[in-house]
């Protein structure tokens, strides 16, 4: 009986700790700062469970979110939250595994955690921006997203600031591989033979109707290899 008791405020006192790293690089140790909690944690939620051990409390608009990516096709798992040195985290976010075209699967490729929202409107710009542009344009639909990844503890270079990977709010995009096989890349492509100019602004183009921020070739030589999504739109995109 008594042990019964203490085991469920050991379970009580995990489901207070947040996840944080003793050191970069280092295994995440369970940590009961309160205030790395912030407002993630609402009281009555529903637990999601991950591959790691501690339950998620996850929010309403969490919820929701992870809800309407799974509506949207994409098969992902839902990622505990971790704080990383330096100010970097990843907060509510998500592995995705594969996304859903009109006529299949679209498979990623390097993608690491990234926030549900950006997921989201990642699904979405993957399907009708993405896959309908190389139906159009090349005949075939797109099989694979090849990325840069999504979260790196990094400023934005050049800078002092935070860059958007910092908190896996970002997606780094390399490259396209059609049904085929054929790969367009952002660093061949963008200036590419005719289909391949095109395929690429056009897909950029949608970005910009999704995302809050996207840099491609065109805006410094740092992207000549890759698209910059990052953020979820809000009003004006800043695009480049
Ligand atoms: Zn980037």
């Amino acid at each position: 009986m008594k042990r019964a008791v203490l085991l469920s405020l050991a379970t009580l006192a995990l489901s207070a700790c947040t996840l944080v790293p003793q050191a970069s690089g280092g295994q995440p140790a369970a940590s009961n700062s309160s205030t790395t909690s912030g407002n993630r944690s609402t009281a009555g939620a529903p637990a999601v469970r991950s591959n790691n051990q501690l339950p998620m409390v996850r929010n309403n608009a969490d919820n929701q979110c992870l809800a309407q990516l799974g509506q949207a096709g994409a098969r992902f798992e839902a990622l505990p939250d971790r704080y990383f040195d330096q100010g970097c985290s990843t907060l509510g976010t998500v592995q995705m595994h594969a996304l859903s075209s009109d006529n299949g699967s679209l498979e990623l490729r390097n993608l690491g955690p990234v926030t549900c929202p950006v997921s989201t409107a990642f699904a979405a710009w993957a399907r009708f921006g993405v896959d309908r542009a190389a139906q159009q344009i090349f005949g075939q639909r797109v099989a694979t997203i090849q990325t840069m990844g999504s979260y790196a503890c990094r400023n934005v270079a050049g800078s002092s600031r935070r860059s958007a990977h910092a908190s896996a709010d970002a997606i780094d995009i390399a490259g396209f591989v059609l049904e085929d096989g054929t790969r367009i890349s952002v660093s061949d492509g963008w200036n590419g033979n005719s289909r391949e100019r095109e395929f690429l602004r056009v897909v950029q183009r949608s970005a910009c109707r999704r995302f809050d921020t996207v840099l491609g070739p065109d805006y410094n030589a740092a992207h000549r290899d890759h698209f910059h999504l990052e953020g979820v739109i809000d009003g004006n995109s800043y695009c480049r």
